[in-house]
C-alpha cells in the first residue's frame, strides 16, 4: 500500500497509568495502537523513550513509516502552556515540572508535535469525531476520578488568558455543603461530584440517612467507606442499596448545577459528558439533565443538548491526532 507523505497523524495519550499511542488516518480511524501500562513513577527521559517504542509499535502495526506522519500529539495529564507545550504539573505524573514535552519528543521522534491538556485534547477529538460533531460552541466536561473539560467556539478550543479556561471541576455548586476539594476550596464540582468525592460523600450521606432512621449500609463487597469507586456505586444501585442510590442522586443534582451554570456562562449548542462516571446508572445521567433544565426554565430558549460522548477509551488517542488538522 503506497500511502501519501503525511497522510497520518500519531496521538498519545499519556496518562497516570496507561499509554496509548495510535495511528489515525485522514477519517478519524484508528488504524494501528500500542498500549502499555510500565511508565508509573518513571522520569521524565524513560518516559520519552517509552512514549517513542510505543509510537514504533503503533506504526509498525498499521504498515505506516514515520515519513507518512505529519504530526504527532500529545496528551498530557496535567497543566501545560500552550502553544510551548513546556509542562507546569501535574498529580498523575512524577516530575514533569518545567518540562519541555512538545520539543523533546518532536526531536526525538523527527515529527512535528503539540502537547496539550488532557480535557482539552479529549474536547477537540468529540468535537471532530464524536458526539459534537456539528456543535458549535460546544462543552465537553469528563466526570471521572476527577472532573476536567474544555470550549470549544469557532472550532477551536477556547484556553482563555492563560490557558486554564474550562476548568469545571472548580466550579463552586454548594459553598455551603463542606465539601473539600484538592484544591483546598469548599464545595467544587470535583469535591462535590467526583470519583474522589466518593468516600467523602458516602459518609455524610450515611449520617443523614441513620438520623432519618433509613438503611445506611454500604454496599455488599464494600467493608470501608474509602474503598467505595463507580463501580461499586454502580452494583449497589443494582442491588437497591439505598445509600449507593443517594449518593448517586446528589452527584447528579451537582453535575446538573454545574451544567447549568456552564449554560448560563456560554450558552453552547451542546454539554457532551464523558468519564468513567458515565457509566453509573442511567438515572445518573437522567438527574443531572433534569436538574439543569429545570434551573434554566425559562431563560433557554433553545434547548441545549446535553449528550454522552460517542469517543469513550478513543478520546485520548483520537484527541490528541486532532491537534493537527486531519
Ligand atoms: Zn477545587
Amino acid at each position: 500500500m503506497a500511502a501519501k507523505a503525511g497522510r497520518y497523524r500519531i496521538g498519545v495519550d499519556l496518562g497516570g497509568t496507561k499509554l496509548a499511542v495510535g495511528v489515525v488516518d485522514s477519517g478519524g480511524k484508528i488504524v494501528g495502537e500500542a498500549v502499555t501500562y510500565d511508565h508509573k513513577g518513571l522520569g521524565e527521559e524513560e518516559v520519552l523513550r517509552r512514549i517513542e517504542r510505543n509510537v514504533d509499535d503503533a506504526l509498525a502495526a498499521a504498515g505506516v513509516a514515520r515519513s507518512d506522519v505529519k504530526g504527532v500529539g500529545v496528551l498530557f495529564p496535567g497543566h501545560i502552556r500552550w502553544p510551548e507545550g513546556v509542562t507546569l504539573t501535574s498529580s498523575n505524573l512524577a516530575g514533569f515540572k518545567g518540562f519541555p514535552l512538545r520539543e523533546r519528543t518532536e526531536a526525538l521522534l523527527g515529527i512535528p508535535c503539540l502537547a496539550d491538556n488532557d480535557a482539552n485534547a479529549q474536547t477537540l477529538g468529540e468535537f471532530r469525531y464524536g458526539a459534537g460533531v456539528g456543535i458549535d460552541p460546544m462543552v465537553f466536561v469528563t466526570v471521572s476520578t476527577g472532573i476536567g473539560g474544555g470550549i470549544i467556539i469557532d472550532g477551536k478550543p477556547y484556553r482563555g488568558f492563560t490557558g486554564t479556561a474550562g476548568e469545571f471541576g472548580h466550579m463552586i455548586v454548594d459553598a455551603s455543603g463542606g465539601q473539600r476539594c484538592t484544591c483546598g476550596n469548599e464545595g467544587c464540582l470535583m469535591g462535590a461530584a467526583s470519583g474522589l468525592a466518593i468516600p467523602e460523600a458516602a459518609r455524610r450521606t450515611a449520617d443523614k440517612l441513620a438520623a432519618a432512621g433509613s438503611c445506611a449500609d454500604l454496599p455488599a463487597g464494600c467493608e470501608d467507606y474509602s474503598a467505595l469507586d463507580g463501580a461499586l456505586l454502580a452494583s449497589g444501585c443494582a442491588d437497591g442499596n439505598e445509600l449507593c442510590r443517594a449518593v448517586v442522586e446528589e452527584f447528579a443534582r451537582y453535575l446538573g448545577i454545574g451544567m447549568y451554570n456552564i449554560f448560563q456562562m456560554l450558552n453552547p449548542g451542546a454539554v457532551v459528558l464523558g468519564g468513567g462516571l458515565l457509566n453509573l446508572p442511567e438515572f445518573f445521567f437522567e438527574t443531572a439533565v433534569a436538574t439543569c433544565y429545570a434551573l434554566a426554565g425559562g431563560m433557554m430558549y433553545d434547548r441545549m443538548e446535553i449528550k454522552r460522548g460517542l469517543l469513550g477509551v478513543r478520546a485520548g488517542v483520537l484527541g490528541a491526532a486532532s491537534l493537527f488538522e486531519a
